[in-house]
């Protein structure tokens, strides 16, 4: 039914968690990537709320983040964006999300959480990781800089796969702004305006 504006209910859904500091193309073209492999019917973006492996005085405004992952997902229609986090109180914790979105999705609904390879590598050190993997399918995308392995983690439950490789980083994105160098094309348009607007990433 795409495209004709009639909605059925999900039955395959991708999850994309990230801090989103900012969205940059390299979330964006592993989202719609996974979502073509693995025919999905919808992408939930989910902004993390309060990131536990991050120092919070150092991380934007979760309203912003979410703002910005609005931005850049508005115009295609596979994608959304959940407050799920942003709206949760404390720490943020993959599992609970997982939980959360179980629960409201159903247990028909098949779920894909999407990873580049140094956030898979590092699964095995979350919260109850072993329940993680029963409560969706693991997907790890290769990125420039690491190692896509899914050595030590469960078998069946992750798949590796090869996306378009984009060397691109929120850490690079915030540094260049800081310097005042462009990032044009390393994110979407509209957030280099929004970024540009607020005056998010300047020295202080
Ligand atoms: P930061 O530098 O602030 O950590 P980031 O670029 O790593 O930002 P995150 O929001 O931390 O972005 O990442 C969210 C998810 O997207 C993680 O699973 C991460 O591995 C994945 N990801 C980020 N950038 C890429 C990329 N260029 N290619 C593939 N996956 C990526
Ligand atoms: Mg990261």
């Amino acid at each position: 039914n795409k495209g004709s504006g009639v909605r059925t209910p999900p039955t395959r859904v991708g999850i994309m968690g990230g801090t989103f500091d900012p969205i940059h193309h390299g979330h964006l073209v592993a989202a719609s990537e996974v979502a073509h492999l693995f025919d999905l019917d919808e992408v939930v973006f989910v902004p993390t709320g309060m990131p536990w492996q991050k120092d919070p005085a150092k991380v934007t405004p979760s309203e912003d983040r979410y703002l910005m992952t609005v931005i850049a997902t508005a115009e295609n229609p596979q994608f959304r964006v959940d407050r799920i986090e942003i709206d949760r109180h404390g720490p943020t914790y993959t599992i609970d999300t997982l939980r959360q979105l179980r629960a409201s999705y159903g247990p028909d609904v098949e779920l894909f959480f999407i990873t580049g390879a140094d956030a898979l590598g590092a699964i095995l050190g979350w919260q109850n990781a072993d329940e993680l993997f029963e409560l969706a399918h693991f997907v790890g995308c290769n990125r420039p800089g690491h190692r896509l392995s899914d050595s030590g983690l469960p078998e069946g439950k992750v798949s590796l796969v090869e996306v378009p490789a984009l060397a691109i980083s929120s850490t690079e994105c915030r540094e260049r702004v800081r310097k005042g160098e462009p990032i044009w094309y390393l994110v979407p348009d509209g957030i280099v305006r929004y970024i540009n607007k607020t005056g998010l990433y300047r020295d202080s």
